[in-house]
């Protein structure tokens, strides 16, 4: 993780959208959400660590409010998403709760998630949640996004996510049973795709190209587009239908007939350092002295302040900076944790100083391993 141990655990993204989680877009479908909990919960038992990603919120506001007719205006939309979201979290915390369990609301938007700084601060957070054994329940903020309203696009959100934190799975919940070669509801003889590669741009073709929302607001077309999203992180995609009975359990046992299955030959941890090494772009550099670079290159460990002699440049935390000797040999590249100034003040000195340096701690690494690509 990025303060602390590199856990082994699979991690798994879990998306259900409005159509399952609200009573005929009535208010919430309690029974839905006490089945997909008890499921969760077990997968937690097994070792999987999993995040919700759970649309609801307008629905539950509506009913709040007492208004019957879901209104048109945007604005009306996002109040009635505000109020609802208390409702949608409290039942996720209640019904977690009967099982021991707590749970962390996220809300998050796309731009959150594209800006360096807040992804390195989601990421920490999501990972610190996950090693607490909370349950982190994210939707949409719709208070200043409308991605989701304007397009049921929470499966890209469930993507980002998935690639946050190089998760494992990203199983998308429908009310289908998975993508069809053609609309099934209007061909006889559509046939259910139970397996294909993430990434495979005919998917795109029979999923209704140019036609989000063909079956349905946030229909198959964005899930297609999600899972060409989540392969960048190594993950796969698993699109299902979110009613069948033990879904997510048949799912866990790699069961057939659990939907259309997206996979990738590339691991997690791969895919990770690929998109490192080939995406960023270094905007300041550190230069190391010889233990650090026999850490980082020999140990696998992540990159400490102490072990740095120089800064250079001017950067932010989440921005890439490159890793040299004193003699100027490129060691690595990573995410940094502090700014340039901050990285200044805290150079050369133990973890267990920075906070008085600084007046606060961010992360105990400067670059976390996970963060880190070493040249060979
Ligand atoms: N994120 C919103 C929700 O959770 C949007 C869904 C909608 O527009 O109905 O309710």
């Amino acid at each position: 993780m990025l303060n602390g141990k590199t856990s082994s655990l699979e991690t798994w993204i879990i998306k259900a959208g409005s159509s399952l989680i609200t009573n005929h877009g009535k208010g919430l479908d309690l029974d839905f959400i006490a089945r997909w909990v008890e499921q969760v919960v077990i997968l937690k038992q097994r070792g999987i660590q999993c995040i919700l990603v759970s649309s609801g919120a307008v629905a539950e506001g509506l009913v709040r409010l007492g208004i019957e007719t879901r209104p048109t205006a945007l604005h009306e939309l996002q109040a009635a998403a505000a109020v609802g979201q208390m409702g949608l979290i409290q039942r996720y915390e209640n019904q977690f709760q009967q099982h021991g369990l707590h749970t962390a609301q996220i809300l998050l938007t796309h731009d959150d998630l594209a800006n360096r700084q807040r992804y390195l601060n989601a990421r920490s957070t999501l990972k610190t949640l996950l090693a607490q054994n909370v349950v982190p329940i994210v939707n949409e903020n719709d208070t200043i996004a409308i991605d989701e309203i304007r397009f049921g696009d929470n499966d890209t959100l469930a993507a980002l996510v998935a690639n946050l934190m190089d998760a494992n799975r990203l199983i998308l919940l429908t009310d289908q049973n998975g993508l069809y070669t053609s609309d099934p509801t209007k061909s006889p003889d559509a046939k259910l795709i139970e397996s294909g590669k993430a990434g495979d741009t005919s998917l795109l073709e029979m999923a209704g190209k140019g036609a989000p929302g063909k079956f349905g607001r946030g229909g198959m077309y964005t899930k297609i587009k999600a899972a060409e999203r989540a392969v960048l992180s190594g993950t796969a995609t698993i699109i299902a239908a979110g009613k069948e009975p033990d879904i997510l359990l048949r799912i866990a046992n790699n069961e057939k007939n659990t939907g259309t299955w997206l996979t990738t030959d590339k691991s997690p941890i791969t895919a990770r350092k690929q998109w490192l090494a080939g995406h960023l772009q270094a905007k300041g550099k550190l230069v190391i002295d010889s233990g650090a670079e026999k850490v980082l290159t020999h140990q696998g460990k992540s990159l400490l302040a102490i072990g740095v002699r120089q800064c250079e440049g001017d950067f932010k935390r989440g921005e890439a900076v490159i890793c040299t000797t004193e003699s100027g040999q490129k060691v690595a590249v990573g995410l940094v944790n502090y700014s340039s100034d901050e990285t200044r003040q805290i150079i050369g000195k133990p973890t267990t100083e920075i906070a008085k340096i600084l007046g606060y701690i961010d992360e105990p690494e400067l670059i976390h391993r996970d963060n880190l690509v070493i040249f060979s």
